[in-house]
C-alpha cells in the first residue's frame, strides 16, 4: 500500500510540473512575442481632399499607439490647413536598424494649392526588450555632440557646396539634429531642405562618448585616430586612420598644455583668472571680442604685460558660416584692429566663434585658426569639481583646452587644475610657446586642434 501511494504522488508532482511549464509557456507565447510589423493601407478620398497612409503596424501594442498618435498628428495638421482649398496628404515610413534597435523615419507630406508641406519623425524600438525609444536612451543629448555633428555636416556640405541650402542648419541646435537614423554602419543626420532630405552619415567612432552603451558596441576608438595628426576642417581629403603610436611616457620629459579662454574679457573674473595664473606663473590664451575689448583696454594691456596670448574671437560672435564672405573678414579684421590699437600688434590667432567657418574664410584671413581637442564645457557644467575632473582626466601634452573667462567656476576649476596637473609635470603655457616647444611653426590660414 504504501509503495503504491508514493507513486501516485510522484505522478501527482509530476503532473503538477507539465501543467505549470504549460502555462509558463503559453504566458510567455503571450508576453514575449516576436517582433512583426506590416504596412496597413488606408485611403481616405472626400471631394476636397485625399490622405493616403502607410501605417506602421506591429504586434506591440506601445508602439502601435506611438506611431498613431504621429499618423493623427500629421492629420490634423492638414485638414486644418486645407480649409475650402484642395490637396491632398501621403504619409509613409521607412526604417533602418541597428542590432535591436529601429529607427522608423515617418514622413509626412501635404500638397495644397501649390504649397508642399513636410513633417518628419523618428520613433526609435528596441525589439530585443519592446521598448518605445527616446532619443535620448540611445544617444546623449548634449552640446559636444552637436559641435561634432556640426563639423560634420559642415564638411559635408562645404564638399556639396552649402550655399544652396538653408544657413541656419549649419548652427548648432538641437532642433538641428531631432532626426538620427541609427543604421548598421553609421548614424545619419537627417537634414530637411527645402522638403528634400540631406543625409549627412557619420561614423560611430566619432561619437562613441555619446552613445549608450546599453544599446552599442563601438570598438574602434576615436582618440587614437585623431590625436596623432592634424586636422584641418576644410580639407577635402578623408582623414586617415593612423596606428597609435606609443609615446614613451618620458616623466623627465615637461609636458605642455595651452588654456584657452574665450568670450571675455569680463572685468572682475578674468582679473581673478589672471591673479589665479600670475601666482602659479602659467600662461594662457585669450580670445576676446571685439566689442568687449575695446571697452576694457586695461585688461588687455595687462594680460600682453603677463605674458599671455591675446588671440581674436572676432567682433561679435556671430557664425561666421551665415555672413557673407566680406561680413566675416569684417568681423575678423575689425577686431584685429582694435586689438593692434591696444597692444600695438595685431593678433595672429583667430579662435572662430562656435569653431564655425569653410575654406573661404580660412583661406582671406591671414590669420591661424586654433580649434581645441579639450572641450571642458564649463559654460554647461557651471561647477567647478566637474570642470577640475575633466581637465585633469583628458588633458594630454600638446592639448588645446577649451574654456570660457565668464564664469568664477571655471577660473576655480582651471585653477584647480593647474595646481594638480604641475605635480604630473606639466608646463602651461600660451599658445605661442606652445608651438615654439613642439618646434611646429604655426602658419597662417591653416588650423589646428593641437599642437604635438
Ligand atoms: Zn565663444
Amino acid at each position: 500500500m504504501k509503495k503504491n501511494n508514493l507513486l501516485i504522488l510522484l505522478i501527482i508532482i509530476l503532473c503538477t510540473i507539465g501543467i505549470i511549464t504549460n502555462i509558463f509557456l503559453v504566458f510567455n507565447n503571450i508576453f514575449i512575442k516576436e517582433f512583426k510589423i506590416k504596412t496597413e493601407q488606408i485611403v481616405i478620398t472626400e471631394k476636397k481632399y485625399s490622405i493616403k497612409i502607410d501605417r506602421i503596424k506591429s504586434n506591440d501594442w506601445n508602439l502601435n499607439k506611438k506611431i498613431d498618435n504621429i499618423n493623427n498628428s500629421i492629420q490634423d495638421i492638414f485638414l486644418k490647413d486645407i480649409r475650402n482649398n484642395k490637396g491632398n496628404l501621403v504619409i509613409d515610413y521607412e526604417y533602418t536598424k541597428y542590432k535591436d534597435i529601429y529607427s522608423f523615419h515617418i514622413r509626412g507630406i501635404s500638397k495644397i494649392k501649390d504649397i508642399i508641406k513636410r513633417k518628419d519623425y523618428i520613433v526609435y524600438y528596441d525589439e530585443k526588450n519592446n521598448k518605445v525609444l527616446k532619443q535620448e536612451d540611445l544617444i546623449k543629448k548634449d552640446y559636444g555632440l552637436y559641435t561634432i555633428f556640426n563639423s560634420k555636416c559642415v564638411d559635408y556640405l562645404n564638399n556639396k557646396d552649402y550655399k544652396k541650402y538653408d544657413e541656419s542648419i549649419l548652427e548648432i541646435d538641437d532642433k538641428n539634429y531631432q532626426l538620427l537614423i541609427f543604421s548598421n554602419k553609421e548614424i545619419r543626420i537627417l537634414i530637411i531642405n527645402n522638403n528634400k532630405e540631406i543625409s549627412i552619415p557619420i561614423e560611430y567612432v566619432y561619437v562613441k562618448e555619446y552613445l549608450n552603451k546599453k544599446y552599442f558596441k563601438i570598438k574602434k576608438d576615436i582618440k587614437k585616430e585623431v590625436k596623432n595628426e592634424e586636422i584641418v576642417v576644410t580639407t577635402d581629403k578623408e582623414e586617415t586612420v593612423q596606428e597609435d603610436v606609443d609615446k614613451t611616457e618620458d616623466l623627465n620629459l615637461p609636458k605642455y598644455l595651452a588654456f584657452t579662454f574665450d568670450d571675455g574679457p569680463a572685468l572682475d573674473i578674468t582679473t581673478t583668472l589672471l591673479d589665479g595664473l600670475k601666482m602659479r606663473n602659467a600662461k594662457a590664451t585669450f580670445f576676446v571680442l571685439g566689442n568687449r575689448a575695446k571697452n576694457q583696454v586695461d585688461i588687455i594691456k595687462r594680460m600682453i604685460e603677463e605674458g599671455h596670448v591675446v588671440g581674436s574671437h572676432t567682433y561679435s560672435h556671430k557664425n561666421l558660416l551665415r555672413l557673407s564672405l566680406d561680413e566675416a573678414l569684417i568681423e575678423i579684421n575689425s577686431t584685429n584692429d582694435i586689438i593692434a590699437n591696444i597692444t600695438g600688434n595685431k593678433p595672429k590667432y583667430l579662435r572662430p566663434p562656435y569653431g564655425n567657418y569653410n575654406k573661404d574664410i580660412l583661406d582671406n584671413s591671414n590669420m591661424t585658426f586654433i580649434l581645441w581637442s579639450v572641450d571642458t564645457e564649463d559654460w554647461k557644467k557651471r561647477d567647478t569639481e566637474l570642470i577640475y575632473e575633466y581637465i585633469i582626466q583628458n588633458a594630454n601634452d600638446g592639448d588645446i583646452i577649451l574654456l570660457h573667462d565668464l564664469y568664477p567656476t571655471s577660473v576655480e576649476g582651471v585653477l584647480k587644475a593647474i595646481d594638480y596637473l604641475s605635480t604630473q609635470n606639466y608646463r602651461f603655457v600660451n599658445i605661442e610657446e606652445l608651438f615654439n616647444k613642439k618646434g611646429i611653426i604655426a602658419e597662417t590660414n591653416k588650423s589646428y586642434r593641437y599642437v604635438r
